[in-house]
Order: C-alpha cells, then structure tokens, then sequence
C-alpha cells in the first residue's frame, strides 16, 4: 500500500520499523479526510481492495459483537480498525465521516487491514473570519487549478460554508463546465460592471448545493475586456461581501495560467492562496515563481497542493515524491491528490469528483484538503510505502 501521513494525526498511530513490511518509511498510513456517511468510506476504504470491514482500535466500546468502535474525544473521531468479516453498526450509519484513514495494521494480530478516523457529527472549524478570498494559482497551465476550485468549492459548500468561485481565467474560461453549468451562464461579471444586470443575475446558483454559486467574468472565448483589472475584481469581490444574501465565507477565485495581467487581476482581491503543482520540475519552477509574486503582492497565507503524484512512478524514482516538492517550495501543504482517471471523466461530464459515489481516493484527497483549508491545517510530512506483494494488495493509486 502506498500511503500518505498527516503529522496532525501521528500520535493517533503506532510507529511500525522499516522492517515491518515497509521499504522506505517508517510509517504505513493513508490519511484522508472526508465528511460523508460512514457507509461511503467503507465502499471507499474497499475501493484499495481491502474489504470493508471494521473493528475498533482504541477506548473500544462493543457495539453488539464485531466490529467495535472508540471515541476518541480530543479529535471528536472514531477510530476504526479494519478486519476481516463483521458489519458496521447502524449509528454508524448517520456519523458524519471526518478524517479517513487506511492502514495496513498490525496485520500479524487481528489481521486489521483498514483504519478509519471518523469525525462524530463534526463541522471543520473556520479559522479567519469570512469571507476569506483565496486565489487558486499555480504559473503553469494544465496542472489542476481548475479542479481543485471546482471540487474544493463544492466541498466547502456541502459542509455548510457559503462559497462563490470566481472563474478568473477569462479567455480559457472552463469552471463552469467542470461544474456543469455551462448552460446557465447569461450574465457574466462584465455586465455587471457595464450595469446591464444585478449582480445576483450573473451569480449562478448551483442546484445540488444551493451555497455554492458561480461567477463568470466573460462570455466564453472573449478576450479580457479592456479595463478589467484588479480594481474591477475587487469591486466584485467587495460587492459580493455586501450583498444582503449575507457575506460569504468562501470566494474562491480561479486563476488563470502566466504570471501576466489576468494573474495579477485574479491575486488582487486574494488574501490567501493555494498554489497548485504537479511533481515534475518545470510546474515547481513556475510555482515557486508564482510564490515570489503573491508574496511580493502581500499574500503571507499560501498552501500548496501537489497534483497528479503518482505512487509508482514516486517508487521507481521518476517523480518527485512529496515530501521533495515539500523541500523544494517550502510551503504548507494543504492536499496530496493521486493521479486518478476519474478526475478527467468527471471533467467530461461536469459532475466535481467529491460529489462521486461510491467516492474515489482523489475525491477523498480533495475533500481532506478541503478540511484542511477551512481550518487552516496543513500537512507536515507524507510518507511512502511499498505493499507486502504476497497479501495481495493493490497499491493504492496510480497503479
Ligand atoms: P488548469 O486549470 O490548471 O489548467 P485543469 O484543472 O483544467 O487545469 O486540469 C487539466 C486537466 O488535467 C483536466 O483534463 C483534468 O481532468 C486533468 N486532471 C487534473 N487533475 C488530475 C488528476 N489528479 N488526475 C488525472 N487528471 C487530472
Ligand atoms: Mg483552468
């Protein structure tokens, strides 16, 4: 299995040595964070081909038989440890899934295969006060940047916070058909500033989480209009904290690629950023150049999420592990999202990946860093592991 860590949760876990199973690392873990139902992160813990099943690690509390469950009350979580047979009980059923864990456990004592940290009904705490503007940059195209608002968006949406996304990428726009509300567009932010509609009219009102609205700045395939610039975004982005709807707590703002006129239009308003990259040295050069920028620009808060890892290349040494890009950039890092086919048929069909179920691991990835955003956490360290082979196991992304 290959796994990442979140430093926040290691003394949940025991330290394993390296001869236990693993190659590299000295920890066998993989940490997402969702907020679903517990039934959907057993169908995703089985998605790794473990089986769902589950007993209960520590405080545990039997619940009529196999599987028991813990509280653990400091984190508001269940810790959940996999094994082999046993059904989950009902409650289960209503907890609100928080933090999500995978692990191959002590396998030579219960044969625990998965373990799961859920959060018991728990809401991610806002750290900052709303609305907090965060820019989703990265200086290169094609890595991501787009996705992660789309899916961070609606995330941030289905946990109760009020989130408008910004598509600032005028010329190449295309939030809108990741979100699939291409066919709603009819007024965009130019009308608005031109007075020809409310602003309200060129908000769009996503059907399946009625916070989340969508914000175009042009009509497809048009070029930046001449006058727009930062101070035109600001006054959107002030107008909207002013709406009497009521403030958002989210404005997401999707950059486009360059560091040109659209990237200082759309880190204008920001006061936080999410740089987004891939493991490959040329998207690092240009996010590193970007980090310059927005801190020269004032934004002290910048997270990074690394794009499209792949574990089995990371294995054989053709990509940057994480914990590389970590070194090379120097940022906090808010999300580590594997390479999945899913994210591009979601792409295709206008359906963001964290609304998919069963849900898939870089939905899950997505979700965790949306966690991470609301309540400004980040992760310190992500470690990769081998599977035993003779277990069966298939490796759990990218292969
Ligand atoms: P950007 O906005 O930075 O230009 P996009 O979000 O539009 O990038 O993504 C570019 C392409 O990469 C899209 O087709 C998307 O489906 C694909 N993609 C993004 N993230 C992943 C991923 N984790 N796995 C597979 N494909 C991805
Ligand atoms: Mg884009």
């Amino acid at each position: 299995m290959y796994s990442t860590l979140s430093a926040s949760s290691c003394h949940l876990l025991s330290r394993r040595s390296s001869s236990d199973g693993g190659s590299r690392a000295s920890c066998s873990l993989q940490f997402w964070t969702c907020h679903r139902q517990c039934e959907e992160a057993l169908t995703a813990t089985s998605y790794g081909s473990f089986g769902a099943s589950a007993a209960i690690a520590r405080g545990s509390e039997r619940m009529g038989g196999f599987p028991k469950l813990g509280l653990d009350e400091k984190h508001g979580a269940c810790l959940l440890l996999g094994g082999r047979g046993g059904k989950l009980p009902r409650m289960f059923e209503r907890a609100r899934v928080g933090e999500h864990l995978l692990q191959n456990g002590n396998r030579k004592k219960n044969n625990a295969t998965i373990r799961a940290i859920l959060q018991w009904n728990r809401r991610p705490q806002m750290a900052g006060s709303p609305p907090r503007v965060v820019v989703v940059t990265s200086g290169k195209g094609g890595v991501g940047k787009t996705t992660t608002t789309a899916n961070i968006g609606m995330c941030l949406a289905r946990l109760d916070f009020k989130v408008v996304a910004i598509d600032a990428d005028v010329g190449l726009r295309n939030l809108d058909l990741l979100l699939g509300l291409e066919n709603r567009v009819n007024y965009t932010a130019i009308e608005v500033l031109n007075g020809e509609c409310r602003l309200d009219q060129a908000l769009i009102r996503d059907k399946r989480w009625v916070n989340f609205e969508l914000l175009c700045i042009n009509k497809p395939r048009y070029k930046m209009p001449l006058g727009f610039g930062g101070k035109a975004l600001t006054w959107l982005v002030d107008a909207l904290k002013k709406r009497p709807e009521g403030t958002p707590d989210f404005i997401l703002i999707d950059c486009p690629a360059g560091i040109d006129a659209g990237f200082i239009t759309a880190i204008t308003p920001a006061n936080e950023a999410i740089v987004v990259t891939t493991p490959d040295i040329t998207s690092l050069r240009d996010a590193d150049r970007v980090t310059g920028l927005l801190e020269c620009d004032g934004i002290k808060d910048i997270k990074m999420v690394v794009n499209r890892v792949r574990s089995d290349m990371i294995k054989q040494e053709d990509m940057m592990s994480v914990l590389d890009v970590q070194e090379m950039l120097g940022l906090p890092l808010l999300g580590v999202i594997p390479e999945d086919a899913d994210v591009i048929k979601s792409t295709n069909r206008g359906y963001p990946l964290v609304l998919k179920k069963p849900p898939t691991l870089a939905g899950l990835a997505l979700e965790q860093a949306a966690w991470r955003l609301v309540e400004q956490d980040s992760m310190k360290a992500v470690l990769i592991e081998e599977a035993p082979a003779k277990r069966g196991f298939l490796p759990f992304f990218g292969g």
